[in-house]
């Protein structure tokens, strides 16, 4: 089992994020105060009757950081390491990403802290429609739309849409994002986030003339981000040389054969034991050489005692905050390309607005239309960074977040203070 470093507080790390990029701008203090802390804050008590009879009280969250540009907008996290700190640093950093590729949302994020592998499906049911009960009052299509994000999924968002339109008396598939086809989702949704990924990195390798054909590429966390990630380099020509999930890594000086792992990760639940590879340690595998890492797991994984070792041109941060400040600024004095996660991720937001436009509409998109609208967002998106990263002469992570809290600095001095 691979071990995790402790998690510096994520919420602090997002305000220090901030600070650093407000005074790069020079913005002042009154927009400063207004748009660095969440809108909205609410814990929730789910009791749940287990298999086992028993009842068991779990503890969830929904945080809107700001609501300046449109509805709240972020995923719901089912994970043990869930806490309220960790959820106001997601939901703050979903504020920055959704301005930085410019979609008309706030931020948000939920989350429950819950061990969802060793639940069964019909706990996990009940747990979800009971927290949508209990953050009822806070979401709806024009207030504040979930979706998936670690340990849950197009089931778990059919869950919270159902309970939603229950309680409403009619359907609103409108409520949430990331859902099965059959209830209003939208094509392309699910291999968002990996797919802009990819997009970033191309972007990245053109920047850097680098080519990504033949380019050696490490993926932490093989999930919806980085097995869709790891799966559109690999078919690019990328050589995959390791992937890791929270079961062990394995590794292929020559790559690995990306759809064969996937087919076995579906089959099996995990990466171990597969042919043609060897298991290597976890802090093995940052250390390996590589022209592009791609941390797609959790929070905080590249960490003071492990960023020495990494060994990549270009790090793409598939994951939201995979770097402590002190790995960050190990890597920046290395002289790695880091494609921040508000950029680099943001392709699943960006696809959940769309699917969000359609519902709207009752207008569906095909797949072609869908890819070709995110590329041009990712492409656009990655530029503005960029200009701003080498105009400035500031890191991609202060440009991106300058690019963010600019937007949404923006909106709130435009709307002025109520009452
Ligand atoms: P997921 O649950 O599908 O996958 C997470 C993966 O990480 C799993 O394979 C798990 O085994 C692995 N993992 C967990 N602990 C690990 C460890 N210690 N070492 C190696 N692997 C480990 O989740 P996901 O949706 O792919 O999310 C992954 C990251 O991407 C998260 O940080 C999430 O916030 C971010 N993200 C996801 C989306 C999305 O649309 N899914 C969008 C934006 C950002």
């Amino acid at each position: 089992m691979p071990t995790t470093h402790i998690a510096e507080n994520a919420h602090e790390l997002a305000l220090q994020n901030f600070d650093t990029a407000a005074n790069a701008m020079d913005l002042d203090p009154d927009t400063r105060e207004r748009i660095k802390y969440p809108e909205r804050v609410l814990t929730v008590s789910i009791p749940v009757r287990m298999d086992n009879g028993r009842v068991h009280r779990f503890e969830g969250f929904r945080v809107q950081h700001s609501t300046a540009r449109g509805p709240a907008k972020g995923g719901i996290r089912f994970h043990p390491q869930v806490t309220l700190d960790e959820v106001k640093a997601l939901a703050t950093w979903m504020t920055w990403k959704c301005a930085v590729v410019n979609i008309p949302f706030g931020g948000g994020k939920g989350g429950i802290t819950c061990d969802p592998k060793h639940m069964s499906q019909i706990e996990l049911e009940h747990m979800t429609r009971r927290y949508t009960s209990a953050i009822l009052p806070l979401i709806g299509p024009e207030q504040d739309i979930p979706a998936p994000d670690v340990y849950t999924n197009p089931q778990t968002m059919a869950w919270i849409m159902d309970t939603y339109s229950m309680t409403k008396g009619y359907s609103i598939p409108g409520v949430v994002t990331g859902k099965p086809l059959s209830l209003g989702g939208s094509l392309g949704r699910n291999e968002a986030t990996g797919r802009g990924v990819y997009y970033t990195v191309e972007s990245a390798c053109e920047h850097l003339k680098m080519h990504l054909h033949g380019a050696r590429v490490i993926v932490q966390g093989f999930g919806n981000a980085g097995s869709v990630a790891a799966e559109l380099l690999y078919k690019a020509g990328a050589h995959i040389i390791a992937v890791s999930d929270s079961t062990g890594c394995i590794y292929n000086r020559a790559g690995l054969n990306i759809p064969e792992v996937i087919q076995m990760k579906s089959l099996c639940g995990h990466l171990e034991g597969f042919p043609d590879a060897e298991a290597i340690l976890p802090q093995e595998m940052f250390a390996l050489e590589c022209d592009i890492l791609v941390p797609a797991a959790l929070e905080n994984m590249i960490h003071e005692a492990n960023a020495a070792s990494v060994n990549a041109r270009i790090v793409a941060e598939a994951a939201n905050g995979p770097l402590t400040p002190a790995a960050d600024r190990i890597l920046q004095d290395k002289g790695t390309f880091i494609i921040p996660d508000i950029l680099c991720n943001a392709g699943g937001v960006t696809v959940s607005y769309f699917e969000w436009v359609q519902d709207t509409q009752h207008l569906f998109w095909d797949a072609k239309d869908i890819y070709k609208r995110l590329e041009h967002v990712m492409k656009v998106s990655f530029n503005d960074v960029l200009k701003i990263h080498t105009e400035r002469k500031v890191p991609m992570r202060i440009a991106a977040n300058m690019l963010g809290i600019g937007r949404v600095a923006e909106a709130v001095q435009i709307r002025g203070i109520y009452p």
